[in-house]
């Protein structure tokens, strides 16, 4: 999994494809390429380390889990309630109850 960066002034993301090396100084660079437009960027390390860039931490999306309240849908009698606020709503047919 690559790493993936938001540069702090423009907001863009971008992922680090990999390091090298810059032949004619021998410095090490980092190989990155924004993620709007697969554009591809090489800037020295030393660079690119200087705080200009935040690790964003990947986030892989998981919605919570329903609660199931366990009572039974007074419209169409499935145990599909779940607690949405103050309100519980069915996931079988979409009644609420509960809320008033
Ligand atoms: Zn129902």
């Amino acid at each position: 999994m690559n790493k993936t960066y938001r540069h702090k002034k423009t907001g863009g993301s971008y992922v680090e494809l990999m390091r090298g090396t810059i032949e004619a100084d021998l410095s090490p660079c980092v190989i990155y390429c924004a993620l709007k437009d697969g554009s591809i960027w090489v800037r020295p390390v030393q660079e690119f380390d200087d705080g200009r860039f935040e690790p964003i931490e990947a986030q892989p999306a998981k919605p919570a889990a329903p609660q199931i309240s366990g009572d039974a849908c007074r419209h169409c009698g499935n145990f599909a309630l779940v607690r949405t606020g103050t309100c519980q709503t069915c996931q079988a047919c979409g009644e609420t109850s509960g809320c008033s």
